[in-house]
């Protein structure tokens, strides 16, 4: 880095959100630290705006099931972050200064392990998580590494971009891996949450006819983000079968069922409206374990899949972010200040964020 920006970089402040007490509490401080700096292979990212996803609730809380270490007292958390590269660490070229860029869930993986080698970065074995480990996108000035950063297109909104670094990809990943086709029938049980929208918009930019399901509030907003077929989930008791209907509007069964919520029930429910080789994708993660047992005999005879996606790789992010820069996908967000983060955590685990939360890492 010159000698002459190191000293401008020097006489800027950091401004972070930390969490103050992980484990015990989501109790949270916006602190001044000092800008760091990057070395080899690395860039110094302004970020501008970080979405504030539902992991890093359980980041803060130690709650995430098979966490490695606690989540330091202190840390930054986030990992939606975007914005523009300002410094190069020793010998870094590329991406440029004053490149877009975006910060995901892999703050970092080593691209030579062997989860790695099949695509799966995201489940590296030498992984820096964002916001975990990792300082993460709750700052206004972020370490990153230069050959894994994510380049934005430069006609998709910065703020918009920032949910679909984990997770908009996370769903473009799940629908990608199970393998949607054009004119595929795609159930979306849970159509209706805080991400809802991405699950329809991606399903249908994707080619899918999408069978929305939630509560019957949920209803205009399903059909207002193009759902086909809207199913109100209230109206089938214990012993009404909801997957009947799902066949009945699906020509007997549809192709993916995303499955976004914790219930048990509805996991069964999404796995009984599978068609022939259908997939069921397990996308939410559930705070206490879920009781499913799904009908091997059924597996086997119909030939159905089980599948998760924790989240995507280089390739996934960047499909989807273009299908946004096209035009395809319009991200409901919120903009919040770095001061109220810890309200955000309460909001959304009392289920009354609509769209994503995005923190604004000009202010306070
Ligand atoms: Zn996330
Ligand atoms: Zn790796």
């Amino acid at each position: 880095m010159p000698e002459e920006l190191e000293e401008s970089l020097q006489s800027l402040i950091n401004r972070a959100v930390v969490y103050s007490d992980p484990g015990i509490s989501l109790e949270t401080a916006v602190i001044d630290l000092p800008v760091p700096q990057p070395a080899d292979g690395e860039v110094l990212v302004r970020l501008y705006y970080s979405g504030v996803c539902h992991t890093d609730v359980p980041f803060c809380l130690n709650a995430l099931p098979g966490l490695r270490v606690p989540t330091p007292k202190g840390q930054i958390g986030g990992h939606e972050g975007v914005g523009v590269v300002v410094a190069h660490g020793p010998g870094v070229t590329s991406p440029l200064i004053g490149s877009r860029v975006g910060i995901k869930y892999a703050a970092d993986a080593c691209l030579t392990c062997d989860n790695c080698i099949e695509d799966a970065e995201a489940s590296c074995l030498n992984i820096k998580v964002s916001g975990y480990f990792t300082p993460g996108t709750f700052q206004q000035y972020c370490i990153a590494t230069a050959r894994y950063v994510t380049p934005i297109p430069d006609n998709l909104d910065l703020a918009a971009a920032a949910p679909l670094m984990c997770g908009g990809v996370t769903i473009y990943t799940a629908l990608r891996k199970a393998g949607l086709r054009p004119g595929d029938c795609v159930a979306v049980f849970g159509a209706g949450g805080g991400l809802g929208h991405l699950r329809i918009q991606y399903a249908k930019a994707m080619g899918g006819r999408v069978i929305a399901l939630d509560v019957g509030s949920k209803k205009d907003f399903c059909l207002s983000q193009a759902a086909d077929e809207f199913i109100d989930i209230t109206q089938f008791g214990v012993n009404e079968d909801l997957a009947t209907k799902v066949k009945s509007l699906s020509n007997g069964g549809v192709r993916i069922s995303l499955q976004c919520t914790s219930s048990s029930r509805a996991y069964a429910q999404a796995f009984s409206s599978l068609c022939f080789r259908g997939t069921l994708v397990c996308i939410g993660v559930p705070q206490n374990p879920v009781s499913f047992a799904p009908n091997i005999a059924a597996i086997v005879g119909q030939e159905l899949r089980i599948i998760s996606a924790k989240t995507g790789n280089r390739v996934d992010v960047k499909e989807c972010l273009n299908l946004a820069a096209r035009g395809f996908i319009k991200c409901h967000y919120q903009i919040r200040k770095m001061s109220e983060l810890t309200n955000v955590f309460k909001e959304m685990q009392a289920g009354l964020i609509e769209g994503r939360a995005i923190l604004d890492l000009d202010g306070m």
